[in-house]
């Protein structure tokens, strides 16, 4: 299969941070002239290179520096729209954690309003892609900052009629216990808010067990140590398998941040064998240097999937997007529309 194809192939991107997804480009352009240190080269990890999650994290960290403000933040959010739009995404739930700067005087609810503003002048020039925002919590974060961030994303549901759709649980896995976000979670659900979940990014049966009990995601990220090869249960499994939770899974991200040995040991392999709902994802394309073309791509080599295989991967990852049945029903038309132009390539 050529590359033109993955890159025609219209695509659902699920699991995407945005402050992971800058490109070296417009880093450079933040950079560019700034009171900071970094070479933008050196906030990603090279083709090839790996890292452990503390260094993942530490690069967050000066990420984080870089856009410490409305302005910075403005443009990312808008750059990474056209990045994704130009590869062909179709439809993607970008999810970022509120963050004040007291440096700066950027506030919570400026930040959530800064990236809610790009989306909408995305939105303007007719790019051809639905974007929506989901709001992360952090492992490090209180239940009461949590509690907080529930309920911006309650209030700018509303007030962006429904571009925030949901909440996020993510952050340094091995930090933390995310049992204690338990009440944020049922509040959100109290409102309707969809749920997705970092889970099992490093082996933590107890902890996972007890989120997908207490909580039942709608969707969970990674899922690295579901499986009792790799740290999981079977009863894990069972759960998931059998309440039919989607993955979001980020083939290049696990394997640079070493939680997965190889490509061929990627757990996408056992999940889609076992014909769950799978949805090939980013994670971060800036710190991992990576696209979702590249991502489908790698995935169709590795698992030797045909070309229908790879368009129905896509196809089904429609069922898990936290929109409605419109909005779906909109997506597999396109998709309908566009199958014969995009399989003769
Ligand atoms: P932001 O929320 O600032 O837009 O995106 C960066 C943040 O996303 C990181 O600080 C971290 O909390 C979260 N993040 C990005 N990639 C990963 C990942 O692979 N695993 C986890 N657990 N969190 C991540």
């Amino acid at each position: 299969m050529s590359e033109d194809f993955f890159k025609k192939l219209p695509k659902v991107e699920l699991h995407a941070h945005i402050n992971g997804s800058i490109s070296e480009s417009t880093m450079h352009q933040l950079v560019e002239g700034k009171q900071i240190t970094y070479n933008p080269a050196s906030l990603k990890f090279k083709k090839g290179e790996t890292g452990t999650l503390k260094e993942v994290f530490k690069l967050f960290k000066q990420i984080h520096e870089v856009t410490n403000n409305e302005k910075a933040l403005y443009k990312v959010t808008y750059d990474v729209i056209h990045e994704f739009a130009e590869e062909n995404v179709k439809y993607i739930e970008l999810r970022t954690t509120p963050r004040e700067e007291l440096s700066t005087g950027m506030t919570k609810t400026s930040y959530i309003e800064t990236v809610l503003k790009a989306i909408r002048d995305c939105a303007k020039e007719n790019l051809d892609i639905i974007v929506k925002l989901i709001l992360a919590i952090d492992r490090r974060q209180t239940l009461q900052v949590a509690m907080d961030t529930v309920q911006l994303a309650v209030k700018y549901r509303e007030e962006s009629k429904g571009v925030v759709v949901g909440i996020d649980l993510s952050g340094d896995p091995n930090v933390g216990n995310a049992d204690v976000f338990i009440p944020a979670f049922k509040e959100a659900q109290k409102h309707g808010l969809k749920l997705a979940l970092h889970l099992a990014e490093v082996p933590a049966p107890e902890e996972t067990m007890t989120l997908l009990q207490e909580i039942i995601p709608d969707r969970i990220g990674h899922g690295t140590c579901l499986q009792p090869d790799a740290g999981g249960t079977r009863d894990i499994v069972q759960f998931v398998e059998s309440h039919k939770i989607p993955l979001e899974l980020c083939l290049s991200s696990n394997i640079i941040n070493m939680t997965v040995p190889g490509y061929d040991n990627h757990h996408f392999k056992f999940w889609y064998d076992l014909n769950h709902p799978c949805v090939i994802c980013t994670d971060d394309k800036g710190v991992f240097s990576t696209s979702l073309t590249e991502e489908y791509s790698v995935a169709a080599d590795t698992f030797q999937l045909s070309r229908e295989q790879v368009w129905e991967l896509s196809y089904n990852s429609i069922n898990s997007i936290f929109s409605d049945d419109n909005t779906k029903q909109l997506l597999r038309d396109k998709w309908k529309t566009l199958k014969d132009n995009v399989q003769n390539h």
